[in-house]
């Protein structure tokens, strides 16, 4: 397969020999009949896909391939799948919901499983006060939205990021995101008001002291702070590398948003639902965000994302201002308020924080020369090769590998792709967790040797 993937590459350049020209064509067309090619006909290049094989069902943790394998996932769709794959509480609930009506644009006509979410997430959240929520669809909208709000309470523009981050690929989010390649790049001129500081990491040698510096910098040289509507951090930053920020620096944070009057807002898109350990990952903190955004797990496979946050603050847009036809959709509702059942029945949080645990151990154990970090709260858990200075982004790559051919599902992350993060379902057997660390063992041995 990942042959055919690359005479598709090699296809565009023909020859002058006839012979071999009309070889490549009769190739081309060879790979062209495979779903391979089919996809690669359809998709442009910007469109990339990480397996070489395609989905045909899949149950809790296990992916069943179209061509008979059975993947072990720990991905879970990016951290979409806490609750496993295809949860039969979740699948039952969006059942339930399709008899009844899949749409009717929440901003028209509402429906009463919307309120009840919002009921039971404003007493989860870990927000000071009374506590709004607002529905979308993508954790990018979220967020866009959660920038909006904060402009509106705030009448400021600017925005504080932070490298590393990842908020989405929509235009505004797309300019907090601290990683120009490849999201940035090519995209031409990003919307303006964004500054991008330091985030604290180890690794990438950057200390809270030159966090907080950095910040007050952006005061000094960038914009002013009275001009700055919000500062937006992920507690544990997701596609950056999961570096977890140091208490004290979202203690700073806090005190800097204070101090300015600016809204602080966390992104739990890929942190939150119980991944570390908690429902959200603010609550591992002794200070609370303004606005906290969401996606991701929070419907288990559904499409839904949500902000919440500080009811003036949220009550700051005017009635229409926020909103979207397929915003807060009824399937993704049903779903939710599902999944916010099967953590407390299933004691999610509390596994979280056990498989979590249990993984670290392991990465230590294996004692492997390559690792330089093993890092993470509850169940959002990496591990990192080399360092900022020298990225093992190779050995990452071929853990990776080896750990597919095994029927090992893992994504890598970090500034240079030099980390693998684990994101399997906190639902996941206890039997089938040990396989995947078995072959996890191995492909670090394989990795080693090749
Ligand atoms: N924010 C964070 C922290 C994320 O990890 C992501 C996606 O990975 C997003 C926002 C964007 O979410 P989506 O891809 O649903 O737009």
């Amino acid at each position: 397969m990942i042959k055919m993937f690359h005479i598709l590459n090699q296809c565009s350049i023909y020859g002058t020999n006839k012979e071999f020209k009309y070889d490549f064509i009769r190739k081309k067309e060879a790979v062209m009949n495979t779903w391979i090619g089919r996809m690669r006909d359809v998709l442009p290049t910007g469109a990339a896909v990480g397996c070489d094989w395609f989905a045909q069902s899949a149950r809790n943790a296990v992916i069943k391939s179209t061509d008979g394998r059975e993947i072990i996932d720990f991905v879970g769709g990016i951290g979409v799948l806490n609750v496993g794959h295809c949860h039969p509480k979740v699948t039952a609930a969006v059942a339930a919901q399709l008899e009844k009506f899949t749409h009717t644009a929440f901003q028209v006509v509402p429906y009463q499983n919307y309120v009840e979410l919002g009921e039971k997430l404003g007493k989860l959240v870990p927000i000071e006060g009374k506590v709004k929520c607002q529905f979308f669809c993508s954790g990018a909208e979220a967020v866009e939205n959660a920038v909006k709000i904060a402009r509106a309470y705030t009448r400021r523009n600017g925005v504080i990021a932070f490298g590393g981050a990842f908020h989405g690929r929509t235009l505004m989010t797309l300019a907090l995101t601290g990683k120009v390649s490849p999201y940035q790049a090519d995209f031409g001129a990003m919307p303006s008001g964004v500054f991008h500081a330091l985030f604290p990491s180890e690794t990438q040698h950057i200390s809270v002291e030159d966090a907080v510096k950095s910040i007050k910098r952006i005061f000094k040289s960038d914009i002013a702070p009275h001009d700055v509507a919000a500062i937006i951090l992920e507690p544990v930053q997701g596609e950056g590398g999961f570096n977890v920020c140091p208490p004290e620096f979202m203690r700073a944070v806090r005190e800097i948003c204070d101090e300015h009057g600016i809204v602080m807002i966390a992104d739990e898109v890929q942190s939150g639902y119980g991944r570390t350990g908690k429902l959200f990952a603010m609550e591992h903190y002794d200070v609370k965000p303004d606005l906290i955004t969401m996606a991701k797990s929070l419907a288990g496979g559904m499409v839904l994302s949500g902000v919440a946050g500080k009811a003036d603050i949220m009550n700051a847009a005017r009635p229409g201002g926020l909103g979207g036809t397929y915003a807060g959709n009824p399937l993704g509702i049903a779903a939710a308020l599902a999944v916010l059942d099967i953590i407390e029945e299933e004691k999610l949080l509390e596994r979280s924080q056990y498989l979590g645990d249990k993984l670290k151990q392991f990465l230590r154990d294996l004692n492997a020369p390559e690792i330089t970090q093993i890092r993470g709260l509850g169940s959002m858990v990496a591990v990192e090769f080399g360092d900022d200075d020298c990225p093992n982004s190779e050995f990452a790559a071929k853990v990776k590998a080896i750990a597919m051919e095994n029927n090992l599902l893992l994504l890598t992350c970090g500034a240079h792709a030099n980390a693998i993060r684990f994101l399997y379902p906190l639902t996941i057997e206890e039997e089938l967790f040990n396989r995947a660390l078995t072959i996890l063992k191995n492909a670090f041995e394989k990795a080693r040797q090749s």
